[in-house]
């Protein structure tokens, strides 16, 4: 996600731009995705705006809180925060569309990094091969070779939750959104286009790495006796489909830039989920840095104004989603308590903290093209 916002950009403010892939295809699996207002602006910003608004349904995520017996502590309401609810895939598909087929290179796993000279080397077809750029963007994710490079050592911390994913299409109970708070484990469930439905739940893990036969069934007995329609989204769900991941969290780098070559997305703040926030952010770091390197001819001031830009932001937003995680899990009554009387105009406040942020403008019809 991060690596198509940042070669949108690049290309918007002149530049060429290749992305190399790990993945035999360009393609995106996953479930739903929760987008702001920040990261729809940014994407309005990318020129992708209208087709990713198309693919997507407009929803509140985080509004509508409920017990597990069932009992609301509150309903959304139409003047909360929306997301726009989109599938992975759709949000991938509509900001690779507009790349050109040879500026993408599946199955390109990238091995190393040489910062200084913005070198890479990848295997592709049993092949190692390297390239030079003038500009290195590392979007390659939580596990980041190019961090590895520039933070020898600095790797992201296994939260101590795992969560599972699915979307339930055709049959899909009908939901209203909600995200349902037990004492150490919530359910969300969430709409999708097309009259689908988003589910996870998050729950704590012993150990990462832990996997079932059965999914289904260890999502099943986790929210045994939890309201409607939780059961019937479950009975509705195809077993194969469902998503188990580990959740990991990076601690804050000390720098997202150096020589010539950037951190961006997951791999330079990595965060929990609990905001939704995690592809908005590298979404939005793909937009900035593209203003940033139009804004500057000098590419060492840039990537410089990059960094000062976005790592306090980032980092302020992976602190709180943090943050979330252990409110819900230390303080669980005081949560559900004052999820009741918090005043609308509060929650709203509280959501918006983050949601607010307004992308620079990217330049646009440049002449100049330059090698990335
Ligand atoms: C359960 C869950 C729910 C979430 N929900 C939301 C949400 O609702 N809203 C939201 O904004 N965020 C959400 N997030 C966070 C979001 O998924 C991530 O923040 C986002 O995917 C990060 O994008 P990225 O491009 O930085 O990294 P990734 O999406 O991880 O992409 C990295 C890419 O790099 C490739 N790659 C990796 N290594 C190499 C290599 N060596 N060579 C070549 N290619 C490589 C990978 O194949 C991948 O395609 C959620 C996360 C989780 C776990």
């Amino acid at each position: 996600m991060g690596g198509l916002a940042a070669a949108l950009g690049l290309r918007q403010v002149g530049w060429q731009v290749t992305v190399l892939e790990q993945a035999a295809e360009f393609a995106e699996v996953g479930a739903g995705l929760s987008l702001w207002p920040n990261a729809l602006r940014a994407l309005d910003e990318l020129g992708v705006g209208p087709q990713v608004r198309a693919a997507g349904v407009a929803a509140v995520s985080r509004g509508g809180l409920r017990l597990p017996s069932g009992g609301w502590l509150r309903h959304a309401r139409p003047d909360d925060v929306h997301v726009l609810m989109v599938h992975r895939a759709a949000l991938h598909e509509a900001m690779r569309a507009p790349l050109p087929a040879d500026a993408l290179i599946p199955g390109a796993t990238v091995t190393s990094v040489d910062l200084a000279a913005g070198t890479v080397a990848y295997r592709q077809g049993g092949e190692t091969r390297q390239r030079g750029a003038d500009l290195v963007v590392g979007a390659d994710g939580l596990h980041s070779v190019l961090r590895q490079a520039m933070w020898p050592g600095h790797e992201p911390r296994f939260d101590g939750r795992r969560v599972w994913r699915a979307v339930v299409g055709a049959g899909a109970p009908r939901i209203e959104a909600s995200l349902t708070l037990g004492a150490d484990r919530q359910f969300g469930i969430l709409p999708l286009p097309g009259d689908a439905v988003y589910w996870f739940l998050t729950a704590p893990a012993a150990r990462p790495g832990e996997r079932f036969a059965d999914e289904l069934a260890a999502v099943a007995d986790r929210v045994a006796g939890w309201h409607p329609p939780i059961g019937e989204l479950l009975a509705a769900t195809t077993p194969g489909s469902v998503l188990h991941h580990d959740l990991y969290a990076l601690d804050p780098v000390p720098g997202f830039a150096r020589g010539r070559a950037v951190l961006l997305g997951d791999a330079a703040h990595a965060q929990t989920p609990d905001l939704g926030q995690g592809a908005c952010q590298a979404i939005e770091d793909g937009v900035v840095l593209a203003a940033a390197v139009a804004a500057h001819g000098d590419l060492a001031t840039a990537i410089g104004s990059y960094d000062r830009q976005r790592r306090p932001r980032t980092q302020l937003v992976a602190r709180a989603a943090a943050k979330q995680a252990e409110l819900n899990a230390k303080h669980y009554r005081a949560v559900t308590r004052l999820a009741r009387i918090i005043p609308p105009p509060l929650w709203r406040r509280q959501a918006a903290r983050f949601t607010d942020w307004v992308p620079p403008a990217l330049p646009h019809d440049l002449s100049s093209t330059v090698d990335s």
